[in-house]
């Protein structure tokens, strides 16, 4: 993991709001990894500029506060909500994206953020 870390994978206000452990287990920790290394890290070196995570794990107490479908790929850690910042920067970021592995890649919110997992 070259240029995201562990925290930012777990973070969440609504958790920290809500008093909620958000502490991944160890397969999470696993799925997290794996999501970093096969496409996190590529996307970020080959986008070039910082992503923001907005969401990666979620436990699920969490999920049920943040209204995250049931069998969401978060809760294992397979997940990441990110952002390059705007629409426009989201439209590059999303096309690097697709040439990277992923089993879901979804445009959110007319470009808002990009779901990806694997
Ligand atoms: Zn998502």
């Amino acid at each position: 993991m070259k240029y995201f870390t562990f925290d930012e994978l777990t973070a969440s206000h609504t958790a920290r709001r809500l008093g909620i452990d958000n502490t991944p287990d160890e397969t999470a920790v696993n799925n997290l990894y794996c999501l970093v290394s096969l496409v996190l890290d590529p996307a970020r070196e080959r986008f070039g500029q910082p992503i923001r995570v907005n969401s990666g794990y979620r436990c699920a107490a969490l999920n049920r506060a943040v209204g995250g479908v049931r069998n969401s790929f978060h809760l294992s850690g397979r997940a990441a909500d990110i952002t390059a910042g705007s629409v426009e920067q989201n439209r590059r970021l999303f096309d690097i994206l697709a040439s990277l592995p992923h089993c879901e890649l979804i445009w959110e919110r007319g470009g808002e953020w990009i779901h990806v997992a694997v």
